[in-house]
């Protein structure tokens, strides 16, 4: 699996195209248990909010809020695929659809750790 610095994404249907500047690779890869999560079921990794270009397909892009309604999750409104969302514990950061990266097999990772979303970070004392 070879992750460039500035590499290529793509929804199923190509409605959406987006490109990341990742230069340290993949950023924290996890999966998230809350109940959202749960049924996406993507792997996802960070990215800095200047570091997601939307190239095409912005107007195919819905949004998706519940519980706190901070996190903002992005999917392409015509195959329905998750591409990013702006996080909840870091509001600076985005989370990307790791399956959605050109070249990339979301099956080669391993040990992808779940991150506790049933007790959020943001909700601990
Ligand atoms: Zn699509």
């Amino acid at each position: 699996m070879i992750i460039n610095k500035v590499h290529k994404a793509a929804c199923h249907c190509r409605a959406v195209e987006f490109e990341l500047d990742l230069p340290n690779g993949l950023a924290s890869p996890r999966r998230c248990d809350c109940s959202f999560c749960r049924m996406r079921g993507a792997i996802v990794a960070s990215v800095n909010l200047d570091g997601i270009r939307i190239l095409k397909g912005q107007d195919k892009l819905r949004l998706y809020q519940f519980n706190t309604m901070t996190a903002k999750h992005y999917f392409c409104s015509v195959c329905g695929i998750y591409t990013h969302h702006q996080r909840r514990s870091n509001p600076k950061e985005y989370g990307f659809n790791v399956a959605c990266l050109e070249g990339v097999n979301p099956f080669e990772l391993k040990d992808v750790p779940v991150m506790d979303g049933i007790n959020h970070p943001a909700d601990r004392k």
